[in-house]
């Protein structure tokens, strides 16, 4: 029980990565606001995780919209008074060339992922602060908080403005015992990643198999997808940690994909 009695939202939690983080978090002992675009999905996977409602409930939040986010982290705050953990996952992914990228597309990813990060960062720092008992901060970033691919230039953008966000949040908070970490994972056999595949075949003209061997898995060390498991466990020892002494950081868990 390494987060006994500690109030964790995961934004994106009703599917992937997020999910499997909010699970094991409430194994772990915490309470969890599963927090999502998709309130139906997001109440099917908290009554999936907690049939009674009392340890994990679900708010509707476009992580993206200001006023969603403030009503949602009030609403998670009032449940369960207080806010120890966030986990700020949701995300989407969007592939095409630059030269050829819809401007509406672009902004639409750099408002989830960062715009997302921002706001919601601000809103759980209010109780955070005031509380007294510190907390921490997770941003998913990605290999691509550290590395380029082809097609994917906002979300590579938006992972790497990630990993500056944190940086700052863990100077700001250290006073607060507030830290800020982030995880970057290579690829997650995730809806996300499913729905790229066929994309990402079709724009590089090459098999569905070519895109998961020769793009995704070719830097790998073993040719082996991550898993949400592995991101999960990688969110536990970030959450867990008690202390300053682990803040600003970023790690990587991507079979080898990206060395430090
Ligand atoms: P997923 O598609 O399985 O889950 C994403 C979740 O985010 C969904 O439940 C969706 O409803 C939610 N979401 C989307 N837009 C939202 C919004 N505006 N407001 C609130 N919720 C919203 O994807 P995943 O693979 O689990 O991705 C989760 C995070 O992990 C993302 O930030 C992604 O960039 C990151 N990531 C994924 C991989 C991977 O290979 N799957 C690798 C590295 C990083």
């Amino acid at each position: 029980m390494r987060l006994k009695d500690k109030v964790a939202v995961v934004t994106g939690a009703a599917s992937g990565i997020g999910n499997e983080i909010a699970k094991t978090y409430l194994r772990e002992g915490a309470k969890i606001v599963i927090a999502d675009l998709k309130l139906d999905a997001a109440q099917a996977a908290a009554k999936e995780m907690d049939p009674s409602g009392k340890n994990v409930i679900a708010v509707a939040m476009d992580v993206s919209n200001e006023q969603q986010v403030n009503d949602g982290i009030d609403q998670a705050a009032k449940f369960f008074g207080k806010i120890d953990i966030l986990v700020s996952n949701a995300g989407i992914q969007t592939v095409a060339p630059v030269d050829q990228f819809d401007f509406a597309k672009w902004k639409q990813l750099m408002a989830i992922h960062v715009d997302g990060a921002f706001l919601t960062t601000k809103a759980c720092l209010k109780y955070m602060y005031k509380q007294g008992t510190g907390g921490s901060i997770i941003y998913m970033g990605s290999v691509h908080s550290k590395e380029a691919s082809k097609l994917k230039a906002p979300y590579v953008a938006a992972k790497h403005a990630l990993e500056g966000l944190a940086k700052v949040v863990a100077k700001e908070g250290a006073e607060h015992k507030v830290r800020a970490n982030v995880i970057c994972p290579g690829f997650v056999r995730t809806p996300l990643v499913e729905k790229q595949i066929p994309e990402q075949a079709k724009e590089l003209g090459i098999s569905e198999d070519d895109v998961v061997k020769k793009v995704m898995l070719k830097e790998t060390v073993d040719g082996e997808f991550t898993t949400v498991e592995d991101v999960a466990n990688v969110a536990l020892f970030f959450a867990a940690f008690e202390t300053n002494a682990l803040t600003g950081q970023s790690l990587v868990v991507s079979h080898g994909w990206y060395m430090q």
